[in-house]
């Protein structure tokens, strides 16, 4: 693989970052993921803007700008020769020249910055959108800010493990009894024909894939409530599903060994992913 690293284009075996880079020691820097799907970038913009945002929440700069960012990727992507599959992108606050809490000063060190590809193919259709997934319920335990998309994974990692140890695919997060969101996903539930998700705050990540399902379910006259709901409501729906820019729409069927609904994919869940390929492929750049 071909990776990029404040740049440079490199084999991945020669890519090198400082073992004093912050994102290394504090996770202090932030991320973002874009999939692709014939070789073209979904929702770019959504990414870049959504980027900007968790660096300036944490008062960094970016290294690049938007354009830059644009060709980086799409260099990547044809190097690679990615025809579906993922852009992984990494900003960190640098390396100064000492471990030290404070932030160095952004006049003397630069941001580190990481992208990479990740080969997915038949990303589109994976077999676990037709049989949808199994999840389990676990604290959410993270700190106030998740709308910064920081590398701060190691609490939604152990979730996955956790999930996995249950034979599992994934756990939704619950905070005084309501659901915040999936471990690296948003989370839906459906009643009576009504999709509800929680609102948007510091409490969860704002899902790229979430603002462009809930802007397709609008167009399609599809009734949406951003309310918080409770894992009761959730274990009691009609349907549940998520969403990400790596898994789409990915129905889920079991939360906490109690079926949704049928215990099968439902119909509001699978419209939607079909929706949100189709338009999503029609406006990849
Ligand atoms: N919530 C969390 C905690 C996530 O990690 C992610 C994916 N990074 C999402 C939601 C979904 O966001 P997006 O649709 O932008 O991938």
């Amino acid at each position: 693989r071909t990776v990029y690293v404040n740049g440079e284009y490199l084999p991945e075996n020669e890519a090198r970052v400082s073992v004093f880079d912050r994102g290394f020691l504090m996770a202090d820097g932030v991320y973002e993921v874009t999939s692709v799907l014939d070789g073209k970038l979904v929702d770019f913009d959504g990414h870049a803007v959504r980027l900007d945002r968790s660096l300036s929440e944490l008062s960094m700069r970016a290294p690049v700008t938007r354009d830059e960012l644009l060709q980086i990727h799409r260099e990547l992507v044809a190097r690679n020769d990615l025809t579906d599959g993922l852009v992984y992108l990494q900003i960190t606050r640098g390396a100064p020249a000492d471990r030290d809490f404070a932030f160095p000063d952004p006049d003397e060190v630069p941001p580190t910055i990481v992208l990479f590809t990740q080969s997915k193919p038949g990303l589109a259709d994976a077999p676990a959108a037709k049989t949808g997934i199994k999840v389990i319920s676990i604290d959410d335990i993270r700190w106030g800010r998740r709308d910064i998309k920081t590398v701060q994974l190691l609490y939604p990692s152990m979730g996955k493990m956790m999930a996995k140890a249950k034979g599992c695919d994934d756990a939704w997060m619950v905070e005084d009894g309501y659901v915040t969101e999936g471990t690296s996903n948003n989370a839906y539930i459906v009643k009576d024909g009504r999709i509800v998700t929680r609102p948007k705050s510091n409490d969860i990540l704002h899902g790229i894939t979430r603002a462009a399902v809930l802007r397709y379910a609008a167009e399609a006259q599809m009734e949406v409530d951003e309310r918080p709901f409770t894992l009761e409501e959730a274990k009691a729906a009609d349907e549940a599903f998520v969403t990400s820019a790596s898994t789409f729409v990915m129905p889920v069927v079991e939360i906490d060994g109690t079926p949704v609904g049928t215990g099968a994919p439902g119909p509001v869940a699978a419209r939607l992913r079909e929706i949100y390929l189709e338009e999503s492929r029609k406006a990849a750049i």
